[in-house]
């Protein structure tokens, strides 16, 4: 029966060794101690044993009882520290580690102009006013005082629709839809998004355009040189060179065309501005006694004047882009230098 103990030991403590969890653990613990576990068994044939052998056999069952109980509680610790060290190990956040950006988008170029041709004119008392794009033959043309067979009319250039509605081929039907609600004086600038048929290098059928309006008693053409003057030194910077052309707009008399000394080459000549040292921005004027009429307001009482340029244009200068499909084509590695 020692042998028997002897052999049973060995096997249990080798076992104890070799076990790595907890649960290895507490199913030699049944297995050896439990009701029906091994050492258990031989404590029960204790009783066929003589007189002599009796104590000295149980004595030896309590040894091994005893040592199994320390092997197994030190084994216990050793096996929960471990997994203790490999779930810290696995669930390891290292601080230092630099944090993953989320990619942050920019304004498009056009967006930015627009904002910072609104804060301009807003600083000169002007509000921004909208109008809708598909626009009425009447408030894109024929209150603007474009004759029946003028050229702009022609589907060439604009985007007719159904219904005698068209896609508006400026913004300035929002001058009119605005002074038709409001009496003078109006000062507004409208940006928004214009309609041709045109598309090419420099051309697009859909852009942007900036259109301002300012009607009030004694409104001079001194006044629209004046605003233009200062926008032009806030947007482009002081000192920028300025001339004024005579031009022709149906809604507009006397009309000019706007142009500035060439940004890009200081008035040098360049292919930018095709060497003659001026870019031409906008085009502006006196508002014509004959849009009054249209829209209810006293052409001897009040006077005023309006401006209109195209917005790609004015993005192209400032941030020097040479191509203005690069406005309309998305591409995140162009946008994102804004
Ligand atoms: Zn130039």
């Amino acid at each position: 029966m020692k042998e028997q103990l002897d052999a049973l030991a060995a096997t249990l403590f080798a076992a104890v060794e070799a076990a790595s969890s907890e649960k290895d653990l507490q199913e030699l613990k049944v297995r050896y101690l439990g009701k029906k576990g091994e050492l258990t068994a031989l404590m029960k044939c204790l009783g066929a044993l003589s007189a002599e052998e009796r104590p000295l056999v149980g004595q030896l069952i309590n040894t091994v009882k005893g040592r199994f109980e320390e092997e197994f509680t030190s084994r216990l610790a050793a096996v929960k520290g471990a997994e203790t060290r490999r779930r810290l190990a696995s669930e390891r956040i290292d601080v230092t580690l630099p944090g993953r950006r989320t990619a942050v988008g920019s304004r498009h170029p056009v967006t930015l102009v627009v904002e910072e041709l609104s804060e301009i004119f807003a600083g000169l008392g002007f509000q921004v006013a909208e109008g809708p794009e598909i626009e009425l033959d009447f408030y894109n043309f024929e209150a603007l005082n474009f004759p029946a067979d003028h050229p702009a009319r022609d589907m060439q250039d604009t985007f007719f629709l159904e219904g005698n509605r068209l896609l508006r081929t400026h913004t300035s039907p929002v001058q009119v839809r605005t002074m038709l609600k409001h009496a003078p004086p109006v000062r507004i600038i409208a940006p928004g998004t214009v309609y041709r048929c045109d598309s090419d290098a420099t051309h697009s059928p859909m852009f942007h355009q900036i259109e301002g309006l300012m009607v009030d008693k004694g409104i001079t053409f001194g006044d629209l040189k004046g605003i233009l003057t200062i926008f032009i030194n806030q947007y482009f910077g002081k000192g920028v060179g300025m001339r004024l052309r005579p031009s022709f707009f149906p809604f507009t008399e006397p009309s000019a065309e706007i142009d500035i000394a060439c940004v890009i080459c200081k008035g040098k000549g360049c292919r930018v501005c095709k060497n003659s040292g001026w870019l031409e921005i906008l085009g502006a004027g006196m508002v014509d006694p004959e849009v009054y009429r249209h829209v209810g307001y006293d052409p001897d009482a009040v006077t005023g004047f309006a401006f209109g340029m195209g917005i790609e244009r004015m993005a192209m200068l400032k941030y020097g882009i040479n191509d203005m499909r690069y406005l309309f084509e998305n591409d995140i590695r162009f946008l994102s230098q804004f």
